[in-house]
């Protein structure tokens, strides 16, 4: 055979392979169509997973004439020479998607101009244009796909059932939508209505609808001309894969494998193995800075400064991540609803608090609550019970005082003395102080279960504290915190310890000597091939150290920029803390567990330890009350 250019209907159908290759993609071409269209109603309906599709959409619609060019490959409205890819403001721009589509089904066309007194119509039958017919019908643009691959039936082999095939269309709508808040959506499968996404004001609201989440944050960062949003769940309501990571550069959903780290790496230490957050970002830059022509589906882009975006994004999830929003939620769950009604304890849900027949009942009386605290006679005491638990709950409005909690803190009794070793009592006076909200330490605290668990209730709930869960997120925070003031604890040894190490680890470590005194490990250069230990954070055991330090010289010739620094610097912290944490099984006095607590409200993000295990299980007494038969 000699050398022939391909037929038209060839090209189009090999490119069909690319741009279409699943219905999903179809969908996904036609609806980002009515967006660049500037639809802002757009309905899908779809069945037998995709091969019939129809889109319906109240955009600008198509000239008659044009209506044959818009099947035409390499045709399109949305760019007009090679500058116009470094400007683009729309999904479309390679002329493609209609082309290959027509190429491969049964497509109908149809679409009306505002004020046009017509519509018009077009039909291909795989890749046969038939004449372009008027029609009435409403302004924007219809499109009908049918019969999707019946001539290519190798392709029709590869597709999954229809089940399967609607979860990726369902997937690439909720993306549409949740780039597109602006936008009305409906999404209609074999006739039946399966979603329904309003217009939204922001993507806030647009991300509680499609992700289904009931409370969600928002955090927003921008480092030079890169904006961030970030929605995303608090680390309690988690993913079990990386899939509920959305995310959009320019409005395009992308994959994105660095910003979906970003994103992890934000969470870090908040969640555990085998959980992944659920967050949306929008990352939009000037365009000159992204290249979204990387990939036939465009669902890659490249960013020309791929370190400053994974920056952006990670400091947009985290700043807000460590306010802890959702502990202020229950604290305001807890203590602000107090203030004026319902003392009964009840959720603020109307129809439990008319179910309840006594709510008076469930009021806290001074011997309800001293029957419930002396659980333990020989660790309790009376006198320290009553200086340090207060005898009723206290009303919303006092909490704003520290001045107790500070006062207990200024004269620790004796038994504060082991935990003071490690938190110095006085860096933690003004943490205090400055922490936003008081929440651990308003609790009261009722005993030690198991030897493990600190018992405590609010007005509204019993608390379960992991005491080692607990101390370790604290040591963690202090550890971190120390490193960042650069002032961790050391212990200085005798005689250095001599660790041989490659030229090449040693000179990767040199470059981070300061960064590793300031964590409380200092280092210096023996020989060429080797370094020495002066001093470590005591909690590190002498045994630990030589294959902590090849773990770091070996992190940051892999990687070696400051980023895996951090990070390595995170999971020794978690180690260190761990090590200096008190353990389960291990008795706790009154005033240590409520010293713990206290110490608890110093730093933001007290709520996990630094594994990701919740550091407390809440029961709600209406729970109680429940169970009991108070209320039905
Ligand atoms: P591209 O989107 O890359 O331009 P397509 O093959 O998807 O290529 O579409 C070809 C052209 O058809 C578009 O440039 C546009 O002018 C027109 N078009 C397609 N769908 C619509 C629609 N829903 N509303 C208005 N015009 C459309
Ligand atoms: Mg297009």
């Amino acid at each position: 055979m000699g050398i022939h250019l391909l037929p038209t209907e060839v090209v189009d159908q090999i490119a069909a392979g690319e741009v279409v290759e699943r219905p999903a993609h179809l969908v996904k071409e036609l609806v980002e169509n009515s967006l660049d269209a500037g639809a802002d109603h757009i309905t899908l309906e779809y069945s037998e997973g995709g091969r019939y599709v129809k889109v319906v959409d109240n955009g600008s619609g198509i000239d008659p004439a044009d209506l044959p060019k818009a099947l035409q490959r390499f045709a399109t409205s949305k760019i007009e020479k090679a500058a116009d890819l470094w400007r683009l403001n729309s999904f479309g721009f390679r002329g493609e998607a209609l082309a290959s589509i027509a190429s491969v089904s049964r497509l109908t066309l149809t679409s009306r101009r505002p004020g046009a007194d017509t519509g018009s119509r077009l039909i291909a039958d795989f890749g046969k244009m038939g004449p372009i017919e008027n029609v009435g019908g409403s302004f924007g643009t219809t499109l009908v796909v049918e019969d999707l691959f019946s001539n290519v039936p190798a392709r029709l082999k590869f597709l999954k059932t229809a089940a399967a095939e609607g979860t990726q269309i369902k997937t690439v709508m909720k993306a549409l939508a949740l780039a597109y808040p602006q936008v009305d959506f409906k999404v209609l499968c074999d006739g039946q209505l399966i979603f329904q996404w309003l217009q939204a004001s922001s993507h806030l609201q647009r991300a509680q609808d499609v992700l289904e989440v009931e409370k969600l944050y928002l955090g927003e960062s921008t480092r030079q001309d890169i904006r961030v949003q970030a929605v995303f769940a608090d680390p309690n309501t988690t993913a079990k894969t990386s899939k509920n990571i959305w995310l959009f550069a320019q409005n395009r959903w992308i994959q994105d494998r660095s910003l979906q780290v970003a994103v992890q790496e934000a969470y870090r230490q908040l969640l555990m193995h085998g959980e992944f957050p659920i967050a949306a970002v929008w990352v939009q830059m000037d365009p000159e800075n992204i290249d979204v022509n990387i990939h036939p589906t465009k669902s890659q882009v490249k960013f020309v400064q791929p370190g400053d975006v994974f920056r952006a994004v990670q400091s947009a999830v985290r700043g807000t991540l460590e306010k802890a929003p959702w502990v202020q939620s229950l604290a305001e769950q807890h203590f602000h609803s107090g203030i004026d009604t319902n003392p009964t304890g009840n959720p603020p849900s109307t129809s439990f608090i008319a179910k309840s027949p006594e709510p008076a009942n469930f009021q806290f009386q001074d011997q309800n609550l001293d029957r419930v605290q002396f659980p333990k006679k020989e660790m309790l005491n009376l006198e320290t019970l009553k200086k340090y638990a207060p005898a009723k709950i206290r009303p919303a409005a006092s909490f704003a005082s520290v001045s107790d909690v500070d006062s207990q803190l200024s004269s620790p009794p004796a038994e504060f003395s082991t935990m003071k070793e490690e938190a110095p009592a006085k860096d933690l006076i003004s943490d205090v102080k400055e922490a936003p909200r008081k929440f651990w330490s308003q609790l009261d605290v009722l005993g030690q279960a198991h030897s493990t668990y600190i018992l405590a209730q609010s007005e509204k709930s019993l608390f379960f504290i992991d005491q080692h869960a607990a101390h370790e997120r604290i040591n963690y925070e202090q550890i971190m915190s120390a490193w960042k003031q650069g002032n961790g604890p050391r212990q200085d040894y005798l005689f250095p310890l001599v660790i041989d190490l490659s030229e090449e680890k040693v000179q990767a470590l040199q470059i981070h000597f300061s960064e590793l005194h300031r964590l409380g490990i200092e280092l210096e250069v023996l020989g060429p091939g080797s370094v020495g230990v002066k001093s470590a954070a005591p909690a590190l055991k002498e045994s630990a150290i030589a294959q902590v330090i090849e773990k770091v010289a070996f992190e940051l010739c892999q990687h070696g920029d400051s980023f895996q620094f951090e990070k390595w610097v995170g999971d020794l912290c978690a180690t260190l803390a761990c090590h200096s944490s008190i353990r389960a099984g291990q008795a706790l006095s009154l005033p240590e567990m409520k010293s713990l607590l206290i110490e608890m409200d110093a730093f933001p993000l007290s709520t996990f330890c630094p594994h990701g295990r919740p550091v407390f299980v809440e029961y709600p007494f209406y729970r109680l009350e429940k169970d009991f038969g108070r209320i039905v």
